[in-house]
């Protein structure tokens, strides 16, 4: 069994032990296995710290930058703690004193324990087979949008979840005033990895995630989709060649969290 699937297995086993309704609560999750946790204001130091002091751990989440202790970007927070406290590695490291480290839960972390802490909170909060018997056939911004609702996560979170389970054909980037932060798509587009554009200035006039990110007053609206092409989004991909299909785009705000394409077949 590979790492990964490890952190998979376990944290399903987990979200089972803890699943309510359609939801994971991390404050359950927490109380139940020992841990204690508060909620405070650190202004821009982390989104989240698990910290050990005397083999007893404390996970400090940050309201600053999460808005409010229920919020969907603070349970995907404290979810990815619970990872750095369930993985037997994580945690040893700490117990033996490895200087704790604030997390961000922004899905760009190149270090391998943030992403096996973010693996952790994606199958806890969006298992794989309960996303997958909740989900409709045909994934866009509105199912994302009511997935979201329905298991208490991010937008971001649940749209990567869709892509990497392909639950549908399906691409997906964040974007802030900084350009495209990430991308991840489902089989048939994961050839093409994250080699999408990452300058705004590439972008497709009228696109809906140009004017997405040029509306200095955009909520978290999705426009109605427009059509485009692959060649469009990924500088590899030649205009009119056989790889370059024809894609419906959609795009939601996220407000002060920038923007989130939704890149699905016409
Ligand atoms: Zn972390």
């Amino acid at each position: 069994m590979s790492r990964n699937d490890e952190i998979e297995e376990l944290a399903e086993f987990v979200a089972g032990e803890h699943w309510h309704g359609s939801q994971v609560d991390p404050c359950h999750v927490a109380s139940g296995s020992g841990l204690t946790f508060s909620f405070g204001h650190y202004e821009d130091y982390f989104d989240g710290l698990l910290e050990c002091r005397a083999h007893r751990f404390h996970v400090y989440l940050n309201i600053d930058r999460h808005g409010s202790d229920c919020s969907a970007r603070m349970r995907f927070s404290f979810a990815h703690e619970l990872g750095h406290f369930f993985l037997d590695w994580h945690r040893h490291a700490l117990e033996h004193g490895i200087p704790a480290h604030g997390s961000s839960a922004d899905f760009q972390s190149s270090l391998a324990i943030e992403h096996e802490a973010d693996l952790f909170a994606a199958n806890l909060l969006l298992p794989k087979d309960k996303l997958k018997a909740a989900a409709h056939r045909h994934i866009d911004a509105a199912e994302i949008q009511r997935l979201a609702v329905l298991f208490g996560t991010s937008l971001s979170a649940t749209a990567i979840r869709c892509a990497l389970l392909d639950l549908s054909s399906l691409i997906v980037m964040g974007w802030t005033a900084q350009g495209r932060r990430w991308c991840w798509s489902s089989a048939r587009y994961r050839p093409f990895g994250n080699k999408a554009f990452k300058n705004i200035s590439a972008l497709v006039r009228d696109s809906n995630t140009w004017h997405a990110l040029n509306s200095p007053y955009s909520t978290q609206i999705a426009a109605p989709a427009k059509g485009t092409t692959l060649s469009a989004w990924f500088p590899a991909i030649n205009a009119g060649s056989l790889h370059d299909d024809v894609l419906l785009e959609e795009c939601i705000c996220l407000g002060r969290y920038g923007a989130l394409t939704i890149l699905r077949p016409y």
